[in-house]
């Protein structure tokens, strides 16, 4: 099976440092578990499993706190009125982070248990109520932002020059930068009826919209055909055994695959147009009722980040499509293909039969790569409250949420979601949620609870540094072995393909498609075909082939329903392009800027704490920096694949 081939060592000038890594992860004689998605959670050792205890004991304990909790909620309601005071607002202020806190972490446990297993019920109502308790604790809440807001500028001084408020100072401030949105009482709360999020202290894509939940339920509802796998066997196709057929290495069943999806997707167009429509025209109203044009404006006003950095995303992406065009060329080349469609993106350019990593031997190589991060940084890492303890889930199960997440709550330590498969890119979503992880560890140690908190820009470097790093680490082992440099390189190429371009074309649709509802275009699901279309054209180049149903692609995407929200993968990815690459050089003034960036205080202004850290998102530098990483590889790869072909 191994056909490994061993070739004189090729020169990559790419990648600066050459970790010596010795992975001397042998367990040899001990028995290696077997990832199996079909396999019940009990079959899965418990050393691979998280453990949640630190949260709560268990579902009793859970319940117990859930009522307390309610209570805590209360309590907040007799400080109403009184917020004028410093002798009021401190203790108000208080209870409210001592609230937030049990809040979230109700939220948290039971996200992670409904996680395990989409089987349980119990879990699944647990994570609904946990939702409506945040919904909850935010609307009876929001008077003390109200209260904060409606002081005139004296009075305020007045409160913030007081000493007992010291540890709220920067909270209060970051609060009252928005004050001029605010409006009067009533409207106020018929907003906060609503359910508007704009001042959620959370992320919002944890917090879906009705409209996204009648788009999971549609989803739901959605019947999909049989299709043919790579056995010729017929097999229910479903939203998530899809990516998988989409990237068969057999032409047929991939082909077979995406127009079967797409095909039943457009049989139900009408209701998924009508279902984003609503969500972007809830948005844009949400913003408008703020006094902003445009939603973007609004929803990225939260985290105080300019609606430019977007659209300087999109044009930087615009004026460097080249790498993209030049590597669809190169997958027909690698794949022996006239043209090439949307399912011959996803297969891989060379089998990753010899990639197989078991968990063990990918930390050890996530250890390595990150070792220019200092010792400090690693030892946190592999210490024990984090990968020393049940910090991970590892392997997937039936019914396990797929994808990968990590999750923080203050005062509690990091959780990361995995469904690893001993392939490369399970490595690389390790060293990626890693990365999130040790961000809110070293976010929470550093700040107190109302001080805690990053912006989604910001996770998404913490993220994608460890995961670049990864891959140059990978690139530096794997010297000789052009299989794997092949193989490694492919992924390169692929998570900017995906991270970087793809997202920043869900950025411009979204863009767009908020554009139609701020001007009063009506939103129908052939305009987002065609405005899908059109981005798939432009963004691929005249080398790629579009196919009737392609333009259908947008009507399956949850991150539609996450409020501007995309964006930040790319600009997170391509800042941590930037970051990985000087601090894999050694460059530890940039690394020590960037580590003291992940502990900064939320209320820090996201695109300012970049540009000091070294990364200028208002400027093209680092889209066009990712950008000729991605030709610096797709040459690397031309030359590989140039010397096998080679009788
Ligand atoms: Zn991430």
């Amino acid at each position: 099976m191994d056909t490994r081939i061993s070739l004189p060592t090729v020169a990559l000038g790419l990648f600066l440092a050459a970790t010596a890594a010795s992975s001397a992860f042998a367990a040899a004689n001990e028995t290696v578990y077997k990832p199996d998605s079909n396999a019940p959670r009990a079959s899965v050792p418990e050393k691979y499993k998280w453990d949640v205890s630190g949260f709560f004991k268990d579902s009793a304990a859970w319940s117990a706190a859930f009522v307390e909790a309610e209570k805590d909620i209360l309590v907040l309601n007799a400080f109403k009125g009184s917020l004028g005071e410093a002798k009021y607002l401190k203790p108000c202020l208080e209870d409210y982070f001592k609230a937030r806190q049990q809040v979230d972490r109700l939220s948290a446990y039971a996200n992670m248990k409904a996680s395990e297993d989409d089987s349980l019920l119990p879990y699944q109502e647990m994570s609904q109520r946990a939702l409506g308790l945040g919904n909850r604790f935010r609307s009876d809440a929001s008077f003390i932002r109200q209260e904060l807001l409606r002081l005139d500028e004296d009075a305020a001084a007045k409160l913030l020059a007081d000493e007992s408020l010291a540890p709220y100072r920067a909270y209060i401030t970051d609060l009252r930068r928005r004050r001029s949105r605010l409006l009067g009482t009533e409207a106020e709360r018929v907003l906060s009826l609503a359910g508007e999020h704009l001042w959620a202290e959370t992320d919002l894509n944890e917090i879906p919209s009705d409209i996204e939940q009648v788009f999971k339920a549609v989803k739901k509802d959605i019947q999909l055909p049989k299709v043919k796998d790579e056995d010729g066997k017929e097999v229910q196709l479903t939203f998530s055994n899809y990516e998988k057929y989409r990237a068969s290495k057999k032409r047929e069943v991939r082909k077979g695959a995406v127009e079967a999806f797409l095909g039943a997707l457009s049989k139900y167009e009408a209701i998924l147009a009508a279902t984003l429509g609503g969500e972007v025209k809830r948005d844009v109203f949400m913003a408008r009722a703020r006094g902003y044009d445009r939603s973007i404006e609004a929803y990225l006003d939260r985290q105080d980040v300019p609606p430019s950095v977007a659209e300087n995303l999109v044009a930087s992406v615009h004026q460097n499509l080249g790498p993209l065009h030049r590597y669809v060329e190169l997958r027909k080349k690698i794949l022996g293909l006239k043209d090439l469609h949307l399912y011959d993106l996803y297969t891989a350019l060379v089998p990753s039969a010899d990639a197989a990593i078991p968990y063990e031997a990918g930390l050890e190589d996530i250890k390595d790569a990150l070792e220019p991060m200092g010792e400090g940084y690693v030892s946190a890492l592999f210490g024990k409250d984090m990968l020393g303890r049940g910090m991970v889930d590892v392997y997937p199960s039936k019914g396990k949420d797929s994808g990968a997440f990590a999750l923080s709550a203050w005062g509690f330590p990091p959780m990361v979601l995995l469904n690893y498969q001993d392939d490369i890119k399970d490595v690389s979503t390790a060293a990626h949620e890693l990365g999130h992880a040790m961000h809110a560890k070293l976010n929470i140690a550093a700040q107190p609870i109302q001080d805690s908190g990053y912006s989604s820009l910001i996770a998404e470097t913490a993220s994608t540094t460890n995961e670049m790093m990864l891959a140059r680490h990978l690139i530096a082992k794997y010297q000789g072995n052009d299989k794997m440099q092949l193989y490694i390189l492919g992924r390169l190429v692929e998570s900017i393909r995906t991270t970087i371009y793809r997202q920043a074309l869900f950025t411009e649709f979204e863009l767009k498609v908020h554009g139609y509802a701020e001007e009063g275009t009506p939103i129908t699901a052939e305009l987002l075909n065609k405005t899908y279309a059109d981005l798939v054209k432009l963004y691929y180049g005249p080398g790629f082939t579009v196919d009737k149903d392609d333009g259908a692609e947008w009507s399956y995407i949850p991150h539609f329903y996450w409020k501007h929200y995309v964006y930040s993968y790319a600009c997170g990815l391509a800042s941590g392009i930037s970051f990985s690459e000087k601090i894999v050089a050694g460059d530890t003034a940039t690394r020590d800027r960037y580590l003291a960036m992940l502990a900064k205080p939320r209320e820090a202004h996201p695109v300012d704490i970049m540009r000091e850290a070294g990364v200028d998102l208002l400027k093209p530098e680092a889209l066009k920096a990712a950008a000729k990483l991605m030709d610096e590889t797709l040459t690397e790869m031309e030359g590989l694949v140039a010397k096998q072909s080679k009788p």
